[in-house]
């Protein structure tokens, strides 16, 4: 029998307005059909604003702990239920299962911070004369659009939700097409935790239709959106000039090995930049700029290791790396696997193990990919891949590492493997990174940190995650004066 999912607009779930479907698939083994999902149009979503603009004023009147309350429940459900929703996170966007358990683990934490800041957003009083008191106040925006991308599609999410409803807004949420249905399990989530039926609205569909049509409709007071360069430029440009908006891109990070670095720690820093969440992660490693007297020894011990990692479906005992999540990414990292060989690259990986192998035949599996001695024009070098394949080249000296490591129109993520204390100081100093890691991965961030890049990493409108900054964005300040 085949799943039929819905839309949840104005307290109902409801089909989309045309009747249309789309289909979600396991792309591990496309021949599973996880369900169908409404393929929702500019009807839908302006049926959800403005279920969510009537039911946000009465959710912003309530106290703050009333807000914080519906959070923390929301983070105890999220808790009891992490590894079932791992699961299905598994078998709709093909990470592995420890992958999926880390993620959706992570989200009770993310909601327990948002019910702390509901209870944090102070406003302050400033200095004036005895006539009156002079204070600012915060205030929601009001109807909050969310957009998020697949590859993280429940703690994008969450670091969105979270906020917006603590500081007292109402959501439309519409997920990625690629994993609608961990979208629907979190509002079901909110749902469960007590939060008033018309405040959140989800509209699946396609960004073309539905996330075009959030993007032009009047009714929405901010746009959180996370996902590529290209359609976060296309939303900064059709958006009015008074809806707030952040956006959160594409990223080409870095790791720099520095000539002190242990080889060992080296490869496992890049290892697990590169081919976690096989290599579709916004911060994933996929340039490595390494000291010369290194060089040789790192390719070889990277090669080696990446050989070495076991590819297969995420729901599969000792797998270390599932499959691509779509058959658009499955094609893109190919494409850019010949391309590193057309332009002269040395490659080793980057198989397409759909044709290699009868067990992988029906699945996006391609084998994690190691690049060097590319030419410095190579397009390895400048444009998002998103997948496992990381590009090695030499350095001669600090100052061409932090030269080559912003040589890039993005700014995401850069990490480095030293443990020379200066060096450290300058590069993090001088980078054009919103993110410095020092000994560890480009990916794996703390929840609570600000997060956010510079250039067309970002609009840089707000951070994301952590405390005043994310509230800012979701939050108004209004100046009050007091006379007597
Ligand atoms: P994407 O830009 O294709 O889609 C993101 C979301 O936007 C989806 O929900 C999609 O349906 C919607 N969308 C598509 N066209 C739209 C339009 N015209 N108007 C409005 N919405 C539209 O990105 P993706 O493929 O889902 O995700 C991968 C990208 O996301 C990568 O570039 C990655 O680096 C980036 N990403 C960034 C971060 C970060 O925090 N910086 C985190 C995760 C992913």
């Amino acid at each position: 029998m085949i799943e039929r999912h819905l839309n949840y607009i104005a307290g109902e779930w409801q089909p989309a307005f045309g009747g249309t479907t789309f289909e979600d698939r396991n792309p591990a083994d496309e021949r599973d059909l996880i369900g169908l999902f409404p393929d929702s149009d500019a009807a839908d979503v302006t049926a959800a604003i403005s279920g969510v603009s009537a039911a946000w004023p009465a959710w912003a009147a309530q106290s703050p702990e009333v807000r914080a309350d519906v959070l923390f429940r929301a983070a105890d459900i999220m808790a009891r239920r992490a590894d079932e929703i791992a699961t299905e996170l598994t078998r709709e966007e093909g990470k592995t299962l420890t992958e999926a358990r880390n993620e959706a683990r992570r989200i009770a934490a993310n909601f327990r911070l948002y019910a702390g800041e509901a209870l944090r957003l102070n406003g302050e009083t400033y200095p004036s004369d005895s006539a009156q008191l002079v204070l600012s106040l915060r205030q929601p925006v009001g109807v909050v659009a969310v957009i998020t991308p697949w590859n993280f599609p429940l703690s994008m999410a969450a670091r969105k939700l979270g906020p917006a409803l603590a500081a007292g807004n109402g959501v439309v949420f519409k997920p990625s097409e690629i994993t609608p249905l961990m979208g629907q399990r979190l509002v079901e989530v909110l749902l469960e935790a007590g939060l008033p039926p018309k405040l959140v609205a989800l509209v699946q569909g396609k960004g073309a239709k539905v996330g075009q049509a959030i993007t032009a409709s009047a009714g929405v007071d901010a746009l959180t959106f996370t996902g590529s360069y290209a359609v976060g430029r296309q939303i900064a440009a059709s958006l009015s000039t008074d809806t707030r908006v952040q956006l959160e891109m594409g990223g080409k990070n870095a790791t720099v090995v520095l000539v002190d670095a242990a080889i060992d720690k080296a490869v496992a820093t890049i290892e697990r930049g590169a081919f976690g969440l096989t290599g579709q992660a916004c911060t994933g490693t996929s340039r490595v700029l390494v000291a010369r007297p290194l060089y040789a020894e790192l390719v070889a011990r990277l090669e080696k290791s990446a050989s070495a990692i076991k590819v297969g479906p995420g729901m599969a005992e000792g797998v270390q790396m599932g499959p691509l999540a779509t058959r658009v990414q499955y094609d893109k990292v190919l494409a850019y696997v010949g391309i590193a060989r057309e332009e002269g690259g040395r490659v080793v990986g980057g198989d397409a193990l759909r044709e290699a192998d009868s067990n992988l035949a029906h699945g996006y599996f391609v084998r994690p990919a190691v690049v060097s001695d590319l030419p410095e024009t190579s397009r390895l070098w400048r444009e998002e891949i998103f997948g496992p394949v990381v590009a090695v080249r030499p350095i001669d000296s600090l100052d061409e590492a932090i030269k080559l490591a912003d040589d890039t129109e993005y700014g995401l993520a850069v990490s480095l493997v030293t443990g020379d204390l200066p060096s450290v100081l300058r590069f993090a100093r001088e980078t054009q990174h919103g993110i410095v890691k020092v000994n560890s991965p480009t990916t794996g961030v703390s929840l609570n940190a600000p997060f956010g890049g510079l250039k067309h990493s970002s609009n840089q409108a707000a951070k994301e995650q952590g405390g005043a900054s994310v509230m800012d964005f979701y939050s108004r300040i209004k100046s009050i004066y007091l006379g007597a």
